[in-house]
C-alpha cells in the first residue's frame, strides 16, 4: 500500500476540522488497512536515573529547575534493571523502555547503559531507551549493543517550542533523531498536548512527524500530567475530544506508525481510552509508573482489555532463512504473553 509522504498544513487542519464522527470513521478505516484493530502493543517503562536534569522542560518534574517532591535517584545498577525487565516480561510486556533524566549520556555512564541494552535484549524483549541528546557515535554504540528503539520527542510545534524549553533547540532534537536513524535504530517520537498550545501547534507537531523522511515507527501522544511545582501545573485542561482528535489525525497521516497512548492515561476514564483505541491508538505503556507519574495499574489495564476484546499485539509469523526461526520464537513469546494476560484478567 502506498503511504502518502508529504502532508500540507491545510490538509492536516482540514482533518482536525472534520465533524467528530467523520474523523473517527476515517481514522478507524485507515487503522484497519494497516493493523489488526483489536491488538495493542504493550511496553513497560522504567526510570533508570531520576531527577536533577539540567534541562528546563516546563512540564517535567525531573527538571532540576523546578521544585517538585520528586525523589532523585542515581543511575540504577544493571542487575536491578534486569530484574525489572524480567518482571515486565512476565506480565506481558514485549518491549522494555528505559529512561534517564540526562541532557545526554556521559562517557562514564555509557558502558552501564550498553550493558543494560545487551542484557534486556538477551531476555528476548525489544529494547527502547530515552537518554537525551545523542551524537552520532553514541547512537552507533547503542545500535551496536542491540537497541531497537530510541525515544526522543519533539514535544510540540517549532513555533510553540520556545514557550516550553529554552535549554535545547528544536534543531538539536532533529539532529539527535537524524543520528538515531543513521545508526539504523527505529524512532519513537511524539509530543505532549494540553500545555497551553493552540490547535495550530498540534497541527504543526503532527506535520513535523508525518513529513519526516521516514515517519517514526512509534508516535507517543501524551496528555500533559500537571505536576505541582512545575510551571504548567495551573494550565487549563485540554478538551478530551481534542485529545482524541489529535490521536485520530496522527493515525490518518502516519498510517503505518504505532500511535501510543502515553502519559496522562491515568486521568482518562475507560470510555476515553476506548475512544482513543477507536481513533487508532494501538500502543500503551503498561505498569504502575510512567517514569515519575502514575500510570493506571496493570490489573485495571488487563480488565479493560478483556472488556474491549483487545489482545496484546502478536508478531507476523512468516519469513524465511534466519528470520524464520526468529519469527517463530517471537510468535511463541506472543502466545505466552496472551496466556499471561488473559489468566491475569480472569483473576
Ligand atoms: S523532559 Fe527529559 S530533558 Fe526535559 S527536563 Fe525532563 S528529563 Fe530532562
Amino acid at each position: 500500500m502506498t503511504v502518502r509522504q508529504h502532508w500540507l498544513r491545510a490538509d492536516v487542519q482540514a482533518l482536525f476540522d472534520l465533524p467528530f464522527n467523520d474523523l473517527m470513521f476515517q481514522a478507524q478505516s485507515v487503522h484497519r488497512q494497516h493493523f489488526d484493530p483489536n491488538e495493542v502493543q504493550i511496553s513497560t517503562l522504567l526510570s533508570i536515573k531520576t531527577g536533577a536534569c539540567p534541562e528546563d522542560c516546563k512540564y517535567c518534574p525531573q527538571s532540576g529547575h523546578y521544585n517538585t517532591d520528586l525523589e532523585k535517584e542515581k543511575l540504577m545498577k544493571v542487575q536491578a534493571v534486569i530484574e525489572q525487565a524480567k518482571e515486565a516480561k512476565a506480565t506481558g510486556a514485549s518491549r522494555f523502555c528505559m529512561g534517564a533524566a540526562w541532557r545526554s549520556p556521559s562517557k562514564k555512564d555509557m558502558p552501564m547503559v550498553l550493558d543494560m541494552v545487551r542484557e534486556v535484549k538477551a531476555l528476548g524483549m525489544e529494547t527502547c531507551m530515552t537518554l537525551g541528546m545523542l551524537d552520532g557515535q553514541q547512537a552507533q554504540s547503542l545500535a551496536d549493543a542491540g537497541l531497537d528503539y530510541y525515544n526522543h520527542n519533539l514535544d510540540t510545534s517549532p513555533e510553540f517550542y520556545g514557550e516550553i524549553i529554552t535549554t535545547r533547540t528544536y534543531g538539536d532534537r532533529l539532529e539527535t533523531l537524524d543520528n538515531v536513524r543513521a545508526a539504523g535504530m527505529k524512532v519513537c517520537c511524539g509530543g505532549i498536548v494540553g500545555m497551553g498550545e493552540g490547535q495550530e501547534d498540534r497541527v504543526g507537531l503532527l506535520l513535523q512527524l508525518a513529513n519526516m523522511a521516514e515517519p517514526p515507527e512509534s508516535v507517543p501522544i501524551n496528555m500533559l500530567v500537571k505536576v505541582e511545582g512545575t510551571p504548567l501545573d495551573q494550565i487549563d485542561d485540554l478538551d478530551p475530544f481534542e485529545f482524541i482528535r489529535t490521536i485520530a489525525v496522527a493515525r490518518i497521516i502516519m498510517p503505518q506508525s504505532h500511535v501510543r497512548l502515553s502519559a496522562g492515561r491515568e486521568t482518562m476514564n475507560e470510555q476515553m481510552q476506548a475512544l482513543a483505541f477507536m481513533a487508532g491508538a494501538n500502543s500503551i505503556f503498561y505498569g504502575e509508573k510512567l517514569l515519575t507519574t502514575a500510570n493506571p495499574e496493570a490489573h485495571a489495564d488487563r480488565l479493560l482489555f478483556k472488556r474491549l476484546g483487545i489482545r496484546p499485539e502478536s508478531r507476523v509469523c512468516e519469513g524465511s532463512d534466519d528470520a524464520l526461526a526468529d519469527n517463530v520464537r517471537q510468535c511463541m513469546r506472543s502466545a505466552e504473553q496472551d496466556k499471561f494476560f488473559y489468566d491475569a484478567a480472569n483473576q
